[in-house]
């Protein structure tokens, strides 16, 4: 690798939003390579950044200025670079922005403080001894030595007796350092069985993993039939050649029991990375897969930026979850840009999913990735019997949700001492609030959304901006008193209709609200587990990778629910959630039932879910896209414009309009207002992009938005292939 030595000119990029990168100078002290990490002088402020491969700009020499310091940290590999070039160019985003989601804790470029810890003194001087002495000494004589916390807390003495017995000369200081954060999953630990059909796809993965090429496989098989053995042994055999592995799971605080099966494949925990760390623990783990000791990471999607050394296999769980679309900020499709991230490193990359996403079946038929399927449930569980309630045939009193069918299942399961779970995806207790006297909505006032009930914190909630306010005594807009209703059903006023019928069963709403971090959740497994409770209610957050042996009943509220949106993925999404949702039940010896309300019972989705006939839905879903010359069949970019003043919003709505690409391959829908068209106080209007596959929309994009002018306090977002339509 070349070096840049003093007054070389180089490339560097800080990792800002807006950064793009700078010319700067290489002082006499330093010798640098491409992917170093540097402190930089930027404007008034020293700033971070990565010494890059491109060719620097010309700068007139009383402008260029040097380079402050460098971090004794391994470079930022190559591999990491193209992909951050990669993921720029693609998403349309700066490259610093990227960057700044490789370096997402600066701390981790600093080295850890060294450990302090204390031991009995090689010479030991003459010295009064008192019993709490005695102790520590006691507890030291095994010439382990110890922190201070630990010696306190194993000798139970207090900081005084420990400071006295170092200026006595009885103990000595020393600073070790911290030993490894991680431990090394062990391969050679003995695996569980498998069938004749997971041994068969496993041994197929592990020979991708010894070949080392990239490779895209879609890994299918219905809820329990052991798709996650499978691939944990591709996982072994990346360890066995010292090389790491990546898993991303779209609920990663959640997987409590995905976590404990890992560890009792390997013997210890993987490394974590998302939301919930602390910055401690996110330098830690950074520096670990920066140097290669840490060997598997399971992670949300931004585990993906991580700067890994050695990379040898990556595996999306659940990889058809939509919430590896990441919304905010650098908008990106995680399992798009992994199966990029796998190609440039040459590695294989698995796709797990009961339900594969229309986009990766697209790709297998096209040839394009291998496709392995699982088709036993374990042990012989079957497939749960699915019965589809006409709602419209049902006698439910106004206020309640549950038809006669579904309350006899629920009393039945509850004989039977089995666990149930209704799934309704809606936060709260009402989705709106109602004045019965003047029919005025309570709406956010940031948003364009109406305000959730959430009737256990006594508030309404905006569920986009946060907005939170106590409910009301009277009508804002009549000024009625106890006039406003809650209309419509969510996940609380389900809880409030069974506990009014079923008074003695113990049961849980589950949702972002109730739970929302790995104690939680763990703690919830624990308690199905014991079967201390009977039911479960929640959102889509119950839909994923839980496996509760008595859990034998899965009712759905309002299959309609996701239908209702009508955005491209509709159908898809909620066929998904449903099929995962049933998958919930009878996972064991005893057989499930799974009962589906719905108004649409000749809706396809429906039909599909209650037959149970997923190839016809998808030739079907893969038609109306193709004639539509929609994802995965063609392009789609949305283009958002944004600001807070919408007289700018107008102008810019205006100029972009004028400069739009004038193209017979490229049809422009908008400008619009956004379904959303105020969010968290910002005006919103869209534009959306169709082609076919063979155009380079981004570069056509990217000349339109050069030329196009646009008011600085506007915002003007890209999202390619956009999951949200709002
Ligand atoms: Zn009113
Ligand atoms: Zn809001």
């Amino acid at each position: 690798m070349s070096e840049f030595t003093m007054d070389c000119h180089v490339t560097v990029l800080p990792p800002l939003p807006f950064g793009k990168g700078y010319t700067y100078c290489v002082p006499s002290n330093l010798r640098l390579v491409v992917g170093d990490f540097v402190t930089i002088p930027l404007g008034a402020q020293e700033v971070l950044g990565v010494v890059w491969n491109t060719k620097p700009d010309k700068v007139q020499p009383e402008k260029l200025r040097y380079i402050k310091t460098k971090f004794d940290v391994s470079p930022l590999p190559e591999v990491s670079r193209r992909f951050i070039e990669w993921v720029s160019n693609y998403n349309m985003v700066p490259k610093g922005a990227v960057l700044k989601m490789v370096i997402s804790v600066p701390a981790a470029l600093m080295p850890p403080k060294p450990l302090t810890v204390y031991s009995i003194s090689k010479k030991l001087p003459v010295f009064r001894i008192t019993s709490p002495r005695e102790r520590v000494l006691g507890i030291l004589e095994d010439d382990a030595p110890r922190t201070l916390k630990n010696i306190m807390r194993e000798a139970g003495v207090g900081h005084s007796v420990i400071r006295g017995l170092l200026k006595a000369g009885v103990l000595v200081k020393l600073e070790h350092t911290p030993p490894p954060a991680f431990k090394n999953p062990d391969w050679r630990a003995k695996g569980p069985v498998l069938s004749e059909e997971q041994a068969t796809i496993a041994s197929e993965l592990c020979d991708q993993v010894e070949r080392a090429t990239f490779a895209a496989t879609v890994l299918e098989g219905v809820p329990g039939s052991g798709k996650t053995e499978v691939y944990l042994e591709s996982i072994c055999r990346a360890l066995k050649y010292g090389k790491q592995a990546l898993v991303l799971l779209p609920e990663i605080a959640l997987s409590a029991q995905w976590l404990q099966r890992f560890e009792d494949r390997f013997g210890c925990a993987p490394a974590l990375w998302h939301s919930d760390l602390t910055v401690v623990q996110r330098s830690t783990a950074w520096r670990a897969i920066a140097s290669g000791e840490a060997k598997v990471i399971v992670g949300a999607r931004s585990a993906l930026f991580l700067p890994f050394t050695n990379l040898g296999v990556i595996i999306i769980d659940e990889e058809h979850d939509s919430s590896f679309k990441q919304e905010e900020g650098v908008i990106y499709n995680a399992r798009d840009m992994a199966v990029v991230r796998a190609n440039i490193g040459k590695i294989p990359i698995v796709l797990v999913s009961a339900t594969p996403s229309l986009e990766s079946i697209f790709n297998v038929r096209r040839g394009q990735y291998n496709h392995f399927k699982l088709t036993h449930r374990h042990a012989g569980a079957l497939m749960p019997k699915v019965s589809v309630i006409d709602m419209r045939n049902e006698e439910v009193k106004s206020g309640n949700w549950l038809s006669p069918p579904l309350l006899d299942s629920l009393r039945q399961t509850f004989e039977l001492e089995e666990q149930a779970m209704l799934y309704l995806n809606r936060r709260g207790y009402a989705p709106l609030t109602l004045c019965r006297t003047c029919g005025f909505r309570l709406q956010c006032s940031h948003c364009s959304t109406w305000l959730v009930e959430h009737r256990l914190l006594g508030r309404l909630q905006c569920h986009h901006c946060g907005y939170s306010a106590r409910i009301p005594r009277e009508c804002p807009e009549c000024g009625s008193e106890d006039s406003l209703t809650a209309c419509g059903p969510g996940v609380e006023r389900i809880a409030e209709e069974v506990a009014g019928i079923f008074p003695d069963v113990s049961s849980r709403v589950i949702t972002s609200d109730t739970v929302n971090g790995p104690t939680q959740a763990a703690n919830l497994v624990c308690q199905m587990e014991a079967r201390e409770i009977d039911l479960l209610i929640g959102t889509q957050m119950i839909s994923k990778g839980y496996h509760f042996p008595y859990l034998t009943l899965v009712g759905v509220v309002d299959a309609d629910l996701g239908l209702a949106g009508g955005d491209l993925r509709a159908s898809e999404r909620t066929y998904q959630l449903l099929y995962q949702v049933s998958g919930r039940a009878g996972r064991a010896a005893r057989p499930g039932r799974v009962i589906v309300q719905t108004y649409m019972p000749d809706h396809p989705v429906i039909q599909a879910i209650g037959i149970g006939d997923r190839e016809q839905f998808l030739s079907a879903e893969a038609f109306d896209r193709e004639a539509g010359g929609m994802p995965p069949f063609g392009q789609l970019v949305g283009i958002i414009v944004s600001s807070k003043d919408e007289e700018a919003v107008e102008r810019a709505v205006r100029s972009l309009n004028r400069f739009a690409p004038r193209d017979d391959n490229i049809k422009i829908l908008g400008p619009a207002e956004a379904p959303l068209k105020l969010l968290r106080g910002r005006h919103r209007r869209r534009f959306l992009l169709k082609s076919g596959k063979n155009q380079n929309l981004q570069r056509k994009i990217r000349y339109w938005l050069s030329v196009a002018q646009v008011p600085r306090n506007v915002r003007v977002n890209v999202d390619i292939d956009p999951y949200s339509f709002l």
